[in-house]
């Protein structure tokens, strides 16, 4: 089942309107949360995220946070999600929609949709690591807006899979921002460098978590931009993302990374995460 501007559909019934502006224009915002144990992580941020979003956008939601964390419940519950799953949970608002033109019509109403799918966590690929290819970033300029509009992600992603790589690493003028869809790190004399949170990427909720972890643990870190050849002379590199958690990258443009596995460091943050998402942060 899924929710759908106010209503229970059923997958693959049709429930959205031909001029519905996230359909016309990409126009909204989403969030994707992590459910583990059939419970959610890290929710709090996901609405902080989600509202910051709606105002950047100038949209105005019409949910409390305390409607949003009902509706949620709800397609957990209708979705059979149980303390043995894991999942994650889509939710996205629309403008809602009007006759096509590209300024906001007045009195128009967000359409909120959300659903619930079963995802494994992906312990291979954490052990292992992915392969990445540099891509330049062809992005807008406020990927500090979670939109819906994505194509820009999904382009630099596919160059990457031509390339044979698993994952995008994105850089303007050789400057490393994130990848498609998650952010970058890179350790360096045992300290980590990731790209300060400014309107150039995400404000990812892993790495806010992984960097607080981090600085309890006595790592440092410098919220500041890198260029290509830093990164190349990395002793390890990690993306971070809600579905990814922290995941390593061993080789950029078919050149190993460090030594061409996972690093110490990045194992030991693993376990920091581990711990994490295993504590009393789930609600
Ligand atoms: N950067 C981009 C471009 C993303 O789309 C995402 C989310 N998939 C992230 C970073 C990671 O954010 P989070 O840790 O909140 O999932």
């Amino acid at each position: 089942m899924l929710y759908v501007g106010g209503k229970w559909v059923e997958d693959g019934e049709l429930a959205v309107h031909p001029e519905d502006r996230g359909y016309n224009f990409g126009d909204g915002i989403y969030e994707v949360v992590r459910i583990y144990k059939g419970r959610l992580y890290m929710w709090d941020a996901h609405i902080a995220r989600l509202l910051r979003s709606a105002r950047e956008i100038k949209l105005e939601l019409p949910w409390s946070e305390k409607d949003l964390t009902e509706i949620a419940r709800q397609l957990m519950e209708k979705n059979n999600i149980s303390e043995n799953d894991d999942a994650t949970l889509y939710l996205q608002v629309s403008r809602g929609a009007a006759p096509r033109v590209h300024d906001i019509p007045a009195g128009i109403e967000p359409v909120l949709m959300g659903f619930v799918r079963p995802k494994a966590r992906p312990l291979a690929d954490l052990k292992k690591g992915l392969t990445a290819q540099l891509i330049e970033d062809i992005r807008w300029l406020r990927c500090d807006i979670k939109t819906l509009n994505l194509l820009g992600a999904v382009l630099v992603k596919q160059y990457a899979k031509d390339a044979g790589a698993q994952e995008s690493i994105l850089h303007r003028n050789g400057t490393v921002t994130e990848c498609s869809a998650s952010n970058l790190f890179a350790v360096k004399d045992g300290a980590l460098y990731t790209h300060q949170a400014d309107h150039l990427i995400l404000h990812g909720i892993t790495r806010q978590v992984v960097i607080e972890l981090a600085k309890q643990n006595g790592i440092a870190v410098h919220e500041e931009a890198f260029d290509i050849d830093f990164l190349k002379q990395a002793d390890e590199v990690f993306l971070t993302s809600t579905t990814a958690e922290v995941m390593p990258i061993i080789s950029i443009d078919g050149q190993p990374v460090g030594g061409g596995s996972v690093g110490p460091v990045v194992q030991k943050l693993q376990a920091l995460f581990e711990q994490h998402i295993s504590a009393d942060v789930l609600v």
